[in-house]
């Protein structure tokens, strides 16, 4: 079902987010535009401007991890001061009332943390952009000690001072092969549910986008509220093409 309009997609989630027990929340970009962390293939999203970095190309060259830093370092403004919206602190409300383990998410901006839901109930697909790992001995570094380096060196991307690995933000580039941990538990979680909600995702990432079908074969309902059309609108049991703030803020509880 296409929610004609918003009252009645926030009807009929609240009718299944009562009679579900299990509910987990599958999230992309699209839950932290309001937050001002633009998207990615919305008209103005981040690829209108700049092709990504490809893993290998990270890899294989020194100035490919120099504009990569520097990418991030200019990406600071608008995810360094972000917030929880709406969207997110739904979903911890949610979590806070038992009615949902934990959220999957493709989105890389520690929002859902930020909320209030544990780290380790935050399966992160895609990693995390708000920290740094070296790629050879896994060591963490915190952004501002990669940026002191980089700058001192006049933008050059710094290497680990233990093994002289590549330091990279502790995401999942195209290119690069996804965490199995996070993977398996995702899966997990999507087994478990009883009411699936994928919120804010163009559902055009592999295999991030395979997990709203496994939850609907596996018996779930599947909801989908994003405010463009996706392929799985004809699986979903309800679809809601609205502003995510606005179909969630009503399940926001203190
Ligand atoms: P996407 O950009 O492909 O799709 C976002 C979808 O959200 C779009 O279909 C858009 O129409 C919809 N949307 C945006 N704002 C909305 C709103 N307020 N209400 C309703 N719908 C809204 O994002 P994706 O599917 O998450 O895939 C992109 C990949 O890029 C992700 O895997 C993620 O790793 C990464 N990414 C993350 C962030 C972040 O962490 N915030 C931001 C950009 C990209
Ligand atoms: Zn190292």
């Amino acid at each position: 079902m296409i929610a004609p309009d918003v009252k009645t997609a926030i009807a009929r989630l609240r009718e299944l987010v009562e009679s579900s027990d299990v509910i987990v929340p599958f999230t992309g970009a699209g839950i932290s535009t309001e937050c001002g962390i633009p998207d990615f293939r919305s008209p103005g999203g981040i690829w209108t401007k700049m092709r990504p970095i490809d893993f290998s190309d990270f890899l294989a060259s020194q100035e490919a991890r120099d504009e990569s830093w520097r990418r991030r370092f200019a990406m600071e403004e608008s995810f360094g001061g972000a917030a929880p919206g709406r969207g997110h602190k739904a979903l911890a409300s949610l979590y806070r009332a038992g009615k949902s383990p934990g959220v999957i998410t493709q989105n890389i901006d520690n929002l859902h943390q930020a909320s209030g839901i544990a780290p380790e109930h935050v399966v992160e697909l895609h990693g995390n952009t708000t920290y740094a790992t070296c790629l050879d001995c896994g060591t963490r570094y915190e952004l501002p000690w990669v940026k002191q380096r980089y700058e001192a060196a006049r933008g050059r991307a710094p290497s680990c001072p233990d093994c002289n690995g590549h330091i990279k933000t502790a995401t999942v580039s195209f290119g690069q092969s996804m965490p199995a941990e996070a993977m398996s538990r995702a899966e997990e979680l999507t087994l478990s549910a009883d009411l699936f909600i994928a919120i804010g995702s163009s559902l055009v990432v592999w295999p991030a986008a395979g997990f709203p079908l496994m939850a609907k074969r596996s018996g779930a309902h599947l909801v989908i509220i994003n405010r463009e059309p996706t392929e799985f609108d004809d699986v979903a049991d309800l679809v809601a093409r609205h502003d995510i703030g606005a179909v969630l803020e009503p399940f926001i509880t203190a």
